[in-house]
């Protein structure tokens, strides 16, 4: 890739993202500044209500994290239960770190464990809805209660500390028990996503060299039962490390059980003893393996440890989601991801949160679930990706108006960059314009949030995920690793830090040169980055991604954003197509909203919208439209695919890809249109 910095300069008074006032057609306003964005009230102060309750209240605390990173982060490992306590807090060797040495731990006591000895034994800890209606509420001596028979149980099949446990389950309260079961007895979790096929549930698993496997007889999506146990079958018919597998019944639906190999989770905790004595792990045993959501490529298999990991969660879940003990936090990911590992599992139990999860889909009876579960459990902290916004968008504002969400004080995005039109919706929809958005950039790799707005003192911009959290030493680098003060580069994070990755799990080499290949010794995201005047950050998504028109980097989600600006668009996926003249030219595959029809007439109207927001030469030379985009199981939009598409190549790995067909489908218009 060329240099990222050579044409992409951004000076006092250029545009960041480039934001419509107006939405309608044709009435775009010009080009808008950072000072222009103060003007028209695009920047978000928190209000001084929010702040005079959040838990983070003084802006020096970047100061002093900054000056003695060290020092911060172990005042926040002194929150945690240790059962014995470090004599070192860092121990870095380029790439590899060691936190909190000779440190001894539990995750899983600090999840629930410290909970049940005070006033928190009786509090709410998970309320579970079920997709056809199901309520179930634990209290954290529930949890508590479960988890210990079930570390027995586990243990009873003959898992000990350091085995790998594979869980394949969907949203249900023996998700999270299965995980925190393992982290109690030491057993590695390996939790794949409930959406995936046997075929990528067997590589996990071989991967791994899993033991054990738990999963569920079925579960349930858009009402119909989706046959876990049986795909389970087929994946294990090639995995020979697996001895036993453990089933939820969730579904009732009639399933093989092997005499011997399979047992009924219900019938293992009937006979299991009520206590099990945490284990006591160091602070850098592994905690859990996970794999990345496999946009770029092949997945990795990412490997966390403890003592660093929960250090990571409980501060940033404190901090960024402002958490307080009466709150009912709802993060909507999958435990298949590692969202739902950070912001369902261990940072909320750590801190002792309540909260909610949700089984099935957000359309599912109708398109107002998630509102609906908002209104009935009074949910005041809504954590969503930016791929369910804008299909919220789509759907329409009838929705959430139909519903009472004044319970909300907080609202968060992850999972790729949000688009400024998406932010503002969901801030003016969903927040009723009175809640700070914190827009979160983090990765599997990091394990916790790096980039988000502290929300009682940092002034949000839509689009932005303003600065780096306090301890963390993440800067905008050019090819030659320099610091770029303001404009546009690659992002980099120089020092270590509790939550990062400790490798890729049997793969030391790929761990070096995915992530040190770049600049010595400093951590490489692989995701671009541009920086204002003010210091914030704009992610522009994967490096991979940008492209290069004329002699210019363009970035997917600047010219995405523009297009979702436009009122007829919901969402958009960009790619650099190879062009004779320019090098490489834009096209854009465009997702309409309901009630608007394609027709060469929009197309020619959206080229103009991008060429007017950015400029002519963001004007994509093709713009095809498509019912739905190509997305990972997790959300996100797949660009190397269409990318794969527009070039006539073979599809890459495909895994991950949600939905097979859309994938296909676009192939043949594409070839039929070029
Ligand atoms: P793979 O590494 O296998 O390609 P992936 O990168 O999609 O998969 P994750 O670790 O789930 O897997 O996603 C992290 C990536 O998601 C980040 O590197 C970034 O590109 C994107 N991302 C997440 N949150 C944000 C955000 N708030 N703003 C911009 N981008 C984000
Ligand atoms: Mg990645």
């Amino acid at each position: 890739m060329r240099d990222f910095l050579s044409s992409y300069s951004i000076g006092k008074g250029s545009i960041i993202i480039k934001l419509m006032k107006d939405n309608s057609n044709m009435k775009t306003e010009p080009i808008h500044t950072v000072d222009a964005l103060l003007e028209e009230n695009r920047v978000f102060k928190p209000e001084k209500s929010f702040l005079s309750q959040a838990n983070v209240k003084d802006a020096g605390i970047y100061k002093d994290a900054q000056k003695n990173p060290k020092k911060y982060w172990e005042n926040w490992a002194k929150k945690l239960d240790w059962f014995q306590k470090w004599n070192k807090i860092l121990e870095w060797k380029p790439p590899f770190a060691q936190w909190f040495i000779g440190g001894k731990l539990n995750a899983c006591y600090n999840c629930v464990d410290r909970h049940v000895k005070g006033p928190n034994k009786n509090k709410a800890a998970l309320i579970w809805e079920g997709e056809p209606g199901e309520q179930r509420i634990l209290t954290y001596w529930e949890v508590y209660r479960e988890v210990n028979k079930f570390a027995n149980a586990l243990k009873s099949l003959g898992v000990k500390k350091g085995d790998r446990v594979a869980i394949y389950l969907p949203m249900i309260p023996e998700a999270v028990i299965s995980m925190l079961a393992c982290a109690r007895i030491g057993a590695i979790h390996t939790v794949v996503f409930g959406g995936f096929s046997a075929e990528a549930l067997k590589d996990r698993i071989n991967d791994a060299q899993a033991k054990v496997l738990i999963t569920a007889d079925g579960s349930y999506r858009r009402g119909t039962v989706v046959p876990l146990k049986n795909m389970a079958d087929k994946a294990i018919e090639n995995c020979p490390s697996i001895h036993h597998v453990v089933i939820v019944r969730r579904a009732n639906n009639e399933i093989h059980v092997k005499e011997g190999r399979d047992h009924w989770f219900h019938r293992l905790i009937q006979k299991a003893k009520h206590y099990c004595e945490p284990e006591k792990m160091d602070s850098e045993d592994i905690l859990f393996t996970l794999y990345t959501s496999g946009t770029t490529g092949k997945p990795k298999g990412i490997v966390h440890t403890t003592g660093g990991y929960m250090t990571g969660v409980l501060a940033t879940t404190n901090m960024v989601f402002d958490l307080k003990p009466e709150d009912v936090f709802w993060c909507t990911a999958d435990v298949g991801w590692v969202t739902g590992h950070s912001y369902v599992v261990y940072g909320p139990m750590a801190n002792g949160a309540t909260q909610v999860i949700y089984e099935g889909a957000p359309d599912w009876p109708e398109r107002d679930r998630f509102w609906k579960l908002i209104e009935k459990y009074g949910v005041t902290i809504f954590y969503t990706a930016p791929t369910a916004i804008r299909a919220f968008m789509k759907w329409g504002v009838e929705w959430p108006k139909s519903c009472n969400l004044s319970s909300l004080r907080l609202l968060g995005s992850v999972g790729e960059p949000i688009n400024p039109e998406a932010w503002m919706w969901y801030h003016k929809h969903i927040g009723g314009g009175q809640c700070p958005v914190v827009d979160t950039w983090w990765q599997t790799e990091t394990g916790s949030i790096m980039i988000a707005p502290l929300p009682g003192i940092m002034p949000t911009k839509p689009g932005s995920a303003t600065k780096p959290l306090p301890g963390i030493d993440a800067v905008v680098l050019n090819d030659e690793g320099e610091k770029v003060k303001t404009g546009g580069g690659y992002l980099a994070i120089r020092k270590p830090w509790p939550s990062m990755l400790r490798g890729i799990y049997g793969d030391p080499e790929r761990f070096k040169k995915t992530y040190f290949r770049k600049w010595k010794d400093i951590y490489f995201p692989a995701d671009g980055c541009k920086i204002d005047d003010d210091g914030y950050y704009w992610l522009l998504g994967r490096v991979d991604d940008i492209m290069l028109v004329a002699g210019h980097n363009i970035s997917t989600m600047e010219v995405e954003s523009a297009l979702v600006s436009h009122h007829s668009v919901a969402e958009s996926a960009v790619i650099g197509i190879t062009d004779d003249v320019k090098g490489q030219a834009i096209a854009a595959f465009v997702t309409l909203k309901e009630g608007h029809a394609p027709s060469k007439e929009v197309e020619e109207r959206l080229k103009a919208h991008v060429a007017h927001a950015i400029g002519a030469i963001a004007r994509p030379s093709k713009v095809l439209f498509a019912e739905d985009l190509p997305k990972t199981r997790s959300g996100k939009i797949m660009r190397r695919l269409l990318r794969d598409i527009a070039e006539g190549r073979a599809l890459g790995d495909v895994t991950t890809l949600s939905d097979a067909n859309v994938i296909e489908k676009l192939k043949k218009r594409y070839e039929e249109e070029s």
